[in-house]
């Protein structure tokens, strides 16, 4: 069957553009994906606590509850929503077209692309080898597992996502390194304040990891100095990658123009690819200013921009 838009992800660009594509009667199907790119469906805000910036809720939200909300909204407005990846799409004719996980095919004259971004990791010695074995990149979900009560723990990285990671673990382990690979920090002062005023938590500035060892589980990593190459060992219990995210941008193939970093590039002050009838929104197409609200409002204009392309 042929849709008039599918929308693919499933996180506050997906939902927000389903939403109001819903209330144009355009019955937006959505594929919300199934741990696409290793995150459940609701998208990276379902990997977070509270969420406290989002406006309309002066006490915050827990991220899973405002993603529950958004899913619940889209659906009251007539979007239809299918848990499947999208693996693979043909831009080079027309009506679109899609595959899916499971192996069928779906078609559409317009498409959104709201699939977001994924946690980065290092490729170093150990890092695989002691994956959920005392290395992670999601605090909230792992931070209370035994394994990190009352430990040492790294987190690597210096934005905003390293400064939330070292305060939430910091109320379950013995005490938080934060490992930065410079002298200054890219988190928000906001962030950098809680962090500061913490006294579980301690920065190790101009250092990375090179290496992780262990046996059964972490035990310690070798840091390098950025500016000396001197390496350290520590002893750690627990690792958490900070360090940004890789756009999930994989199943395009080379038919949409990417940028260096593989997020999609769409034209100045709007939605639209290098693709007539192809929108992009949320953290896909922005590699500088991820937030909820910021995706959320790029779903709006994607949906205001499919409906007019429709017309
Ligand atoms: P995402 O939220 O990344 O959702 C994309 C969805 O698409 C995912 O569910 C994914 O599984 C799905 N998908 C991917 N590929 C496919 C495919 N091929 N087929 C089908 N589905 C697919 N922002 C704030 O404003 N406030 C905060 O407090 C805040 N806290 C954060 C905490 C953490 C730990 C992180 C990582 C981010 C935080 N952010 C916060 C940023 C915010 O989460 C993102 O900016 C926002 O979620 C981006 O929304 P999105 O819709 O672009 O994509
Ligand atoms: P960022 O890209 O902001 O920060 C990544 C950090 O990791 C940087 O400090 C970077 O160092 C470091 N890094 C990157 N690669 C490596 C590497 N190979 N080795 C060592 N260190 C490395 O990502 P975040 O995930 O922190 O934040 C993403 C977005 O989400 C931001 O817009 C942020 O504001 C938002 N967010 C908002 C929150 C909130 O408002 N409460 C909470 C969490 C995230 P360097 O600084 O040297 O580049």
């Amino acid at each position: 069957m042929q849709e008039e838009i599918i929308i693919i992800g499933s996180g506050p660009a997906g939902h927000t553009a389903a939403i109001y594509l819903g209330r144009a009667e355009r019955k937006p199907l959505m594929f919300e994906g199934f741990m696409a790119g290793g995150i459940a469906a609701g998208g990276q805000l379902t990997t977070t606590g509270i969420v406290e910036n989002f406006p309309g809720f002066p006490d915050g939200i827990t991220g899973n509850k405002l993603m529950e909300q958004m899913r619940e909204q889209a659906l009251k407005n007539s979007a239809r929503i299918v848990t499947e990846t999208v693996l693979a799409v043909d831009f080079s004719k027309r009506p679109f077209s899609l595959t899916l996980e499971g192996g069928e095919k779906a078609e559409a004259k317009s498409i959104i692309i709201a699939t977001g971004a994924t946690a980065k990791t290092l490729n170093i010695p150990g890092s695989k080898e002691f994956w959920q074995k005392g290395i992670s990149a999601c605090a909230v979900c792992d931070g209370a597992l035994p394994i990190f009560r009352n430990k040492t723990i790294a987190v690597i990285g210096g934005g905003d996502t390293a400064m939330e990671e070292a305060e939430h673990l910091s109320k379950f382990a013995k005490e938080v390194i934060i490992i930065h690979r410079r002298d200054k920090l890219r988190a928000s002062l906001i962030m950098q304040e809680r962090i500061k005023n913490n006294p579980k938590i301690k920065i190790m500035w101009n250092c990375v990891p090179v290496e992780l060892k262990g046996s059964k589980f972490l035990e310690s990593a070798i840091l390098q100095n950025t500016r000396t190459n001197e390496k350290n060992e520590l002893e750690i219990s627990g690792l958490f990658y900070a360090i940004g995210h890789s756009p999930n941008t994989g199943f395009l193939g080379n038919q949409l123009k990417l940028d260096e970093q593989g997020f999609i590039i769409t034209q100045p002050g709007s939605t639209k690819t290098s693709v007539d009838g192809v929108f992009a929104a949320g953290d896909v197409q922005s590699p500088h200013h991820r937030q909820a609200i910021i995706a959320a409002g790029s779903g709006c204009l994607a949906a205001l921009e499919c409906d007019e392309y429709l017309h």
